[in-house]
């Protein structure tokens, strides 16, 4: 392995490290989504009392919004064990026959991306979070047999960034589905604050706003800032994070006035200036940025529809006249493409 692959490995294992030291760990520290906190509190404390599983809860938004800190948090609240797994890697119907039957009563399965699981421990899941049960065949051909193992009672916690791509039958098996929302800035405020105490780093407020205002309504951005910017602070500043050194490193790192990162505005310069503001398909696009649709689809897109700077119509992505009106004054001063943080 070269040396560059190293970094970049230890700098991934870093920033999982970082996140899960900065996770919340019960309803208390979780920020914001008050809606569906105010609902989970109430079906959990349900399903406390009556000694019986949570019902199957399905979390689904963009990416960093805290669906994986809400599964952790749900299972704490509840004195649970959680088992965590991702639909790409239950591959076969085995792999989730050896983790459903070795649940202990009451757990919580937290799988990630379930949108990804195949077809096949996709149908087997059905009877598995409806009753209980899996289907075991024994034998082959026209001698084999189906043998049903019961299963402990558990709690299914399945979180998508891509609620579309579920099938009907998964998606209808869940108890309770929550969108997570993008947060505001006051609570991304809150989450800044906490992580820098965390990290024993000294913020002021107008640099927790600065950078709640331009983390793209999304906690693990947040986060990530807050460790980018003491970088910047340490090296190039005198180690407060005040606003001129949050500025300087945000510039630096290629996020712009609205929290636009070099992605995002590499987005709209294709969509505005190569298709003249759209409509132009997704794949169109995506081959233009040179970066897979499915990433567009799942990180910038619900951002720019939600700031209303885009549009999906039959005919493809179309820019808003607000796209157009802000490009116009910041975009084209000719953003580079900055690796993205
Ligand atoms: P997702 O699973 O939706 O991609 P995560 O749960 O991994 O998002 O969240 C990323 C990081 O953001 C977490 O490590 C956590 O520090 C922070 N975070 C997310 N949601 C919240 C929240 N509601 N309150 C506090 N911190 C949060």
């Amino acid at each position: 392995m070269t040396d560059e692959r190293t970094v970049e490995r230890a700098m991934l294992q870093g920033e999982a490290s970082y996140e899960r030291a900065l996770r919340p760990e019960n309803f208390a520290q979780y920020v914001g989504q008050a809606g569906i906190v105010d609902n989970l509190k109430v079906f959990v404390t349900a399903a406390v009392r009556r000694g019986d599983a949570l019902d199957h809860v399905l979390l689904y938004g963009p990416p960093g919004l805290g669906k994986t800190s809400l599964a952790h948090v749900i299972a704490a609240e509840l004195e649970a064990e959680i088992v965590v797994t991702s639909g790409p890697s239950l591959e076969k119907k085995g792999d989730l026959a050896g983790i459903l039957t070795s649940l202990p009563p009451r757990a919580v399965l937290f799988i990630d991306e379930i949108h990804r699981l195949s077809p096949a421990v996709e149908e087997n899941l059905y009877s598995a979070m409806e009753d209980y049960r899996f289907d075991v065949v024994i034998g082959e051909g026209p001698g084999a047999r189906t043998v049903p193992i019961t299963l402990e009672p558990f709690t299914l916690i399945g979180a998508t960034t891509r609620s579309g791509l579920l099938t009907g039958p998964l998606r209808d098996r869940f108890g309770y589905p929550a969108r997570l929302e993008y947060y505001g800035v006051d609570d991304l405020m809150r989450i800044i604050q906490r992580s820098a105490g965390i990290l024993g780093v000294s913020i002021d407020p107008e640099a927790t706003a600065e950078l709640a205002s331009r983390s793209r309504g999304t906690p693990r951005i947040a986060n990530r800032l807050v460790r980018r910017v003491r970088d910047f602070a340490e090296v190039e500043g005198e180690g407060l994070l005040d606003l001129s050194i949050t500025q300087h490193a945000l510039t630096r790192l290629g996020i712009d006035e609205i929290g636009l990162d070099a992605l995002d505005n590499e987005y709209l310069r294709r969509l505005i200036e190569t298709f003249e503001g759209g409509p132009v398909g997704i794949d169109t696009l995506a081959a233009a940025i040179g970066e897979e649709s499915g990433t567009l689809e799942d990180v910038c897109e619900p951002y720019l529809i939600q700031i209303g700077f885009l549009k999906r119509s039959p005919r493809g992505r179309v820019a808003t006249s607000v796209a157009k009106k802000h490009w116009g004054a910041f975009g084209s001063a000719g953003q580079s493409l900055l690796p993205n943080i």
